[in-house]
């Protein structure tokens, strides 16, 4: 299987003023287009793993030969990692808020929206270095906030992310320089919350198909 860099859902400009184009085009091409070819060049050489989905490797490391392992850890987890985060944003105010079944579940866990926003920028401001912060499933079906170091897929850790922020520093650095807090804050303002509600409902689904296989 020969991995691809999907294209983004909108124009490089289209989340301005919250993450400049500039960002966007080269976070996109040379960050995720790097992580994506690198992948290609790993596994060239192991024929074995090419019908095998980046998702059940990241669930498993441990089917990878150990000499490719940690390579492909950051290479397949920055090209998953990144397709969502394209997919969970979207330009600002077109989002909408969190309803229906994925309201139910934020409320039940975490008390209220605003609430769940503070875990989420909390655990995304405390990440030491470079990493995520995600809001995920756990194997019940359960909504938690939690955070990977460097490119690690919550998928490593037994968790579906549904939505995930980027906070390494190419992702805010030429317009927020150190002020990772900024950034942040004006993230919010992309969130696509039909993508993450459709995103919930997804893996739900999935869970209970699976339990009754
Ligand atoms: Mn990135």
């Amino acid at each position: 299987m020969i991995h691809q860099l999907p294209s983004l859902p909108y124009d490089y400009s289209a989340l301005e003023p919250h993450i400049d184009a500039q960002t966007m085009e080269i976070h996109h091409n040379r960050h995720h287009g790097g992580y994506v070819k690198k992948l290609n060049s790993i596994l060239e050489g192991y024929p074995e793993l090419a019908d095998v989905s980046l998702e059940r490797v990241l669930t498993d490391l441990r089917i990878v030969p150990e000499e490719i392992r940690q390579a492909v850890r950051n290479n397949a987890g920055g090209h998953l990692n990144h397709s969502l985060f394209w997919r969970v944003m979207c330009p600002p105010g077109a989002g909408g808020e969190p309803s229906g079944v994925l309201l139910e579940g934020i409320e039940s866990v975490f008390g209220s929206l605003a609430h769940l926003r503070e875990e989420v920028t909390s655990q995304a401001i405390n990440r030491f270095g470079s990493g995520w912060a995600w809001l995920s499933l756990d194997h019940n079906g359960r909504l938690e906030v939690i955070s990977t170091p460097n490119q690690d897929s919550p998928l490593m850790l037994g968790y579906v992310p549904i939505l995930g922020v980027d906070v390494w520093e190419h992702a805010y650095y030429l317009k927020y320089q150190n002020r990772r807090a900024d950034y942040l804050a004006a993230w919010w303002n992309l969130v696509d919350w039909r993508r993450v509600s459709e995103n919930y409902v997804w893996c739900m689904h999935s869970l209970a198909t699976s339990r009754q296989a």
